[in-house]
C-alpha cells in the first residue's frame, strides 16, 4: 500500500507512460492477428522512408570541421617535426594520456627536428584519450592537431597506445589540417 502510494507521488518525466492493466484479453486480442498487422505496418511505413543510415565504411558522412579525431604530430615545410618536447600537452591533458622523452638535437640532425630539442620518444594512450582537443590548444609550435581520422579498431590494448611512427604525419603524405587551425565562431 505504502509502495502504491510512492508510486503515484513519483513525478513524471515524460507523458508517454501508460498504466498497465491486468485485464483480461479479448477474443480479438488474443488472435494476435491485429497487433501484429499493426507492427507490420509500421515497419512497411519505415521502408519507403528515406535511409538514415550509411555504409560504413565504404561510405561515410561529412564530418563537422570540428570533429576531434585521431591525432598527428606535424611536420614544418621543410620537413622537420615541429614538436620541440615542451611538455605542455602532456600538462594540458587532463586523461593523462600523453607521455615523452625529450633529447637534444646533434649536429647533422638540423634536418629533422626544427628546434633544438625534440621528442626522441612521444606517445598517446588512445584509450584514455577523450579527443577534447586540449593538447592541441596548449602547443606553442603548431605542432599537434587532432585530424578528422577515425581511431582504427584493435584486438589488443597494447596496439593503442600511439608512438611517433603512427602520428608523426609523413613527408610525402601530408595531413591536412587546415579545417582545424580555421577560428570557429557559435552563432
Ligand atoms: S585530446 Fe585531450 S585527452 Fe586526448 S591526448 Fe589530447 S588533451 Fe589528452
Ligand atoms: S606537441 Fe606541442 S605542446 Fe606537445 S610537447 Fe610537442 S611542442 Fe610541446
Amino acid at each position: 500500500m505504502q509502495r502504491l502510494q510512492i508510486k503515484k507521488d513519483m513525478m513524471q518525466l515524460t507523458n508517454r507512460s501508460k498504466v498497465v492493466s491486468n485485464k483480461e484479453m479479448s477474443f480479438k486480442e488474443k488472435l494476435y492477428i491485429p497487433a501484429i498487422l499493426s507492427g507490420m505496418g509500421v515497419t512497411f511505413k519505415h521502408m519507403f522512408k528515406k535511409s538514415v543510415s550509411l555504409r560504413y565504411p565504404e561510405v561515410t558522412r561529412e564530418f563537422s570541421p570540428v570533429y576531434r579525431g585521431m591525432h598527428v604530430l606535424k611536420r614544418d615545410e621543410q620537413g622537420r617535426e615541429n614538436c620541440t618536447a615542451c611538455g605542455l600537452c602532456a600538462v594540458a591533458c587532463p586523461a593523462e594520456a600523453i607521455t615523452m622523452d625529450a633529447a637534444e638535437r646533434n649536429k647533422g640532425e638540423e634536418n629533422l627536428y626544427r628546434e633544438e630539442k625534440y621528442a626522441a620518444k612521444y606517445e598517446i594512450n588512445m584509450l584514455r584519450c577523450i579527443f577534447c582537443g586540449l593538447c592541441e590548444e596548449a602547443c606553442p609550435k603548431d605542432a599537434i592537431y587532432l585530424t578528422d581520422r577515425i581511431v582504427p579498431t584493435e584486438y589488443k590494448r597494447n596496439n593503442f597506445i600511439y608512438g611517433k611512427d603512427v602520428l608523426v604525419e609523413k613527408i610525402d603524405e601530408r595531413i591536412d589540417i587546415t579545417k582545424r587551425k580555421k577560428e570557429y565562431t557559435i552563432d
